[in-house]
């Protein structure tokens, strides 16, 4: 017998999640974390008594009402809707693209007026079969928004050619013919009141927890200690990039704190030209609602991933996708050990897919 049923490798949601479900099962669950806090890339920290996504804006929203009525049982959510705005050669436009967008961009008053506007340069595109991200945008919104919101923004964000990355990348955008500027299709939405920190400890309550602790340090003690082993951090680090490093866009934050209350009216504008080296200025306190004195606002720089970073974005193109599944047929082999999450699934996956997948793994486990 080990001391420990599951020895869990990263305190993010998917982490989380499963240390709360299989806890409430009676099973004893260590969780170890690499970083110096919880809650993996949702973690926030308070300045200015403003809690600043500390690793990237993070905006929860779901289809499920089960996910929903989950989280909620952690903390209350607020009714913060995202809609976000472009500045583009600065002139502001609204996202997702909408009628506020066409009306701003072509003057078109009438949901007929934009679509033909959009299907003449569709046309004139000759698009009809998409094969990348550059063909997939053109054909759902022409080659105007293309050029303007999407192309400049989507090449500093992954550093490659538009026409290099996968289409579905761009259908995480809405597009819609009423004059409605949220960003998400979902049902449910919302801000956690007081913060994501509030979520993760709800889940992690009454867990043993161990922070600033490097699970391949030691890789062969950690596993004594337990029988199954949840591993939510890089597939390919954990098989010694046998096949290969994935590879990953970075992100650096640059944070300000000014001595104003409102700098930016928004929470998230974009910059969309390529030539500005950042893609969003994110005004934290708009997450909440916030009427601080002052505010904090951060600049998001993209950048390539190298060891030592922060691996934000996976990169799922044809390259790294081979690889991937090369490292998934290997753990797909493994008796005692579940790869979960961003990282260990290699997958451009939202806080609510990765509770839903967490979810569905232990459903299974405990079944
Ligand atoms: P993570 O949160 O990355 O957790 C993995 C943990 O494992 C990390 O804490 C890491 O330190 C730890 N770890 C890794 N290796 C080791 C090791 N060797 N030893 C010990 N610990 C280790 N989703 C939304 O729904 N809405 C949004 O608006 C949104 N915005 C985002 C913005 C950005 C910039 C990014 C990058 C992501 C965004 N997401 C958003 C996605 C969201 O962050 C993820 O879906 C979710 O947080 C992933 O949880 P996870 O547990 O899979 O991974
Ligand atoms: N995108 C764009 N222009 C924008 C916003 C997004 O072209 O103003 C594209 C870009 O390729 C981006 C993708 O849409 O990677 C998905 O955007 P989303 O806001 O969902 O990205 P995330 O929040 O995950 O960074």
């Amino acid at each position: 017998m080990k001391q420990y049923d599951y020895l869990i490798v990263g305190a993010g949601l998917f982490g989380a999640v499963f240390a709360h479900e299989a806890t409430k099962q009676g099973k004893k669950c260590l969780v170890i974390d690499k970083r110096n806090h919880l809650g993996g890339n949702i973690y926030c920290e308070e300045t200015e008594g403003i809690n600043v996504h500390k690793y990237g804006a993070h905006i929860f929203h779901t289809n499920d009402k089960t996910i929903w009525d989950y989280v909620n049982s952690f903390v209350e959510f607020n009714r913060y809707t995202n809609s976000p705005l472009a500045n583009y050669a600065g002139e502001l436009y609204n996202l997702p693209f909408n009628m506020n967008t066409f009306y701003q961009l072509w003057k078109v008053k009438t949901p007929q007026e934009a679509q033909a506007k959009i299907n003449e340069q569709v046309a004139e595109s000759g698009i009809t079969d998409p094969q990348n991200l550059e063909e997939q945008a053109i054909s759902l919104v022409g080659t105007d928004i293309y050029q303007k919101l999407i192309k400049g923004y989507t090449e500093k964000q992954w550093g490659r050619k538009a026409t290099e990355l996968p289409a579905f990348i761009i259908k995480r955008l809405p597009l819609r013919f009423t004059f409605d500027n949220n960003y998400f299709n979902d049902k449910y939405q919302g801000i956690p009141i007081g913060g994501y920190n509030k979520l993760t400890e709800g889940l992690l309550k009454g867990i043993e927890v161990r922070t600033s602790v490097d699970f391949f340090a030691d890789k062969e003690s950690w596993m004594n200690l337990a029988e199954t082993l949840v591993f939510t951090g890089h597939i390919d680090e954990y098989y010694d990039y046998r096949f290969g490093k994935l590879e990953y866009r970075s992100l650096r934050f640059e944070n300000e704190t000014l001595d104003e209350p409102n700098f930016q009216g928004n929470a998230v504008v974009n910059y969309t030209e390529s030539h500005i080296p950042y893609t969003r200025i994110i005004e934290h306190k708009h997450f909440e609602f916030g009427t601080q004195a002052k505010t904090v606002v951060t600049k998001e720089y993209p950048c390539e991933w190298t060891s030592g970073m922060e691996a934000y974005y996976p990169i799922n193109d044809e390259k790294n996708t081979a690889t991937y599944r090369q490292y998934k047929a290997l753990a797909d082999q493994e008796a005692n050990i579940i790869f979960g999450g961003r990282l260990a699934e290699y997958k451009y996956y939202d806080m609510h897919q990765v509770i839903g997948s967490a979810l569905a793994t232990t459903k299974k486990v405990f079944q």
